[in-house]
């Protein structure tokens, strides 16, 4: 199955998305890498939902990327007695330890260390900062609120306190456990949230040790100071829009968001960009213009992957919303504006054998009108310098390893396909033009550019450039 897109759709799974038969119909419409949101559901629910897609690769033959969420220091309310309740202006609202379900008078707020940090005065956000809550009364194990600003809440929301600071390690002992889960599963991508510094990736990466990729999530304003050395010790990044744009000025999110993809793609990091790109079609089957701009958008910039949250996790529509997003980057990407728009950003190469080969790959395979570009990866690290010339031939990946053919699957316009290894210098060239044909990027009589390295079988060894026609298959 070959998309016809180079950018990437992450669609989180949840209670609307999570059954094998809807797994499979997201991957058909076009989800490439499957989001675990470990701040909602247990255990068991991601462990099934491991099991659906580990099946559906084996019935597609395709790769599928898993992506598992640590929910991180994020402060959330408890859950309440109906799932929900409504908020009017005005009214008193308390937030305590009790961990009762809630109602309209009260829910917990399971973290002393917040409640602690709160004083008369201090303002709460809840839910991205949908609804306003104000401190009046401070008392032992709870806080009295006046809601400034109502709305309806539902179960664990979050919670932002801007001006306060809490002081929360980067990992709390539920992402441990969480992530130790996770790993134990086999998912081939973890993001951390709340990231601060790039110190909290080095904790995080000691503790994954190689076991998956590990991703940033900037939604802090710290991270967003930092983000040059957590680029640096990321393997990617996501531009988490929803907790950015409360805990920075809202008016900031498009400046820091280009920032952020443009930072990455010079680092050759996959980039990310998340939260309500489709908000509406939780509840509608066709999205706002503004919507689909804004996933146009992050097209334009050149992301790699653009993602669905409540859209496909708990929405009315999860179907329809990964067709939309796929149907928005294949129009976009056949713009022929994209192409300069594209270009113009091209990061600098770097003085390594990968860059000077890729983008020779990506230049030859221009000018002769090659089908495709088809590569040999062992780590995946060439392929990561050759998606980063955002060329616009196809590149094919042919990997030995399935690991790394699952972690490339978030990346932009690399089609991954586990194989053995090229033995001898023929056999390179006769799998490259077997699976490009068999993969539907080539026919017969059409040009492949080959990258490869010798001796074959030896990671980081990419050096030669070949050319090759496509036979009768
Ligand atoms: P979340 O992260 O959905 O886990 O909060 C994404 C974001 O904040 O945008
Ligand atoms: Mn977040």
């Amino acid at each position: 199955m070959r998309r016809l897109r180079k950018t990437k759709i992450i669609a989180t799974l949840g209670p609307a998305s999570s059954d094998p038969d809807s797994i499979e119909a997201l991957h058909l419409a076009g989800a490439d890498v499957f989001r675990l949101n470990f701040s909602h559901g247990d255990h068991k629910d991601h462990e099934e939902r491991v099991a659906a897609i580990r099946k559906l690769e084996g019935d597609v033959g395709r790769p599928i990327g898993i992506l598992a969420d640590l929910q991180g220091p994020k402060i959330r309310i408890g859950t309440f007695k109906n799932g929900s309740t409504m908020l009017t202006n005005g009214a008193k609202f308390r937030l305590d330890l009790d961990e009762t379900p809630g109602d309209e008078k009260r829910v917990s707020l399971p973290h002393p260390a917040v409640l602690e940090s709160l004083d008369e005065g201090s303002i709460l956000l809840l839910d991205d900062g949908k609804l306003k809550l104000m401190v009046v009364n401070v008392g032992k194990d709870f806080v009295d609120c006046e809601v400034a600003v109502g709305g309806k809440i539902s179960d664990r929301k979050g919670v932002n306190i801007p001006n306060a600071l809490v002081r929360m390690s980067p990992l709390t002992d539920k992402d441990r456990r969480d992530l130790d889960f996770a790993l134990s599963l086999g998912v081939d991508w973890v993001a951390l949230s709340f990231v601060q510094r790039p110190e909290d990736i080095a904790e995080v990466k000691k503790i994954v040790a190689g076991r998956a990729a590990v991703m940033a999530k900037i939604e802090k304003p710290a991270a967003v100071e930092a983000l040059e050395g957590i680029i640096d010790l990321s393997d990617a990044i996501m531009v988490a829009r929803g907790d950015l744009g409360v805990e920075m000025p809202i008016q900031e999110v498009p400046s820091i968001q280009k920032r952020i993809i443009t930072q990455a793609r010079e680092a050759g990091k996959p980039v990310v960009v998340a939260t309500q790109m489709l908000e509406s079609m939780i509840a509608s089957p066709v999205p706002t213009r503004a919507e689909v701009t804004d996933v146009a958008n992050a097209i334009y910039d050149g992301t790699d992957a653009v993602m669905l949250s409540a859209e496909s996790a708990a929405g009315e529509f999860p179907l329809e919303a990964v067709t939309m997003m796929s149907d928005i980057a294949e129009v976009t990407e056949r713009d022929p504006l994209y192409r300069s728009v594209i270009d113009a950003k091209h990061g600098h190469l770097e003085a390594t054998t990968a860059d000077a080969i890729s983008a020779a790959a990506s230049q030859v395979a221009h000018t002769i009108g090659a089908a495709a570009i088809v590569t040999y990866t062992t780590s995946g690290s060439t392929a990561l310098r050759a998606a980063r010339e955002r060329g616009e031939t196809s590149v094919l990946v042919l990997t030995p390893s399935l690991k790394t053919a699952r972690m490339l699957a978030l990346v932009w316009g690399l089609h991954c396909v586990h194989t053995s290894d090229a033995e001898n210098f023929a056999d390179m060239v006769n799998k490259a033009c077997r699976k490009s044909f068999a993969e539907g990027f080539t026919r017969p009589g059409d040009r492949v550019v080959i990258m490869a390295g010798v001796p074959f079988g030896t990671p980081g060894s990419t050096n030669i450039l070949r050319i090759a026609w496509v036979g009768e298959q």
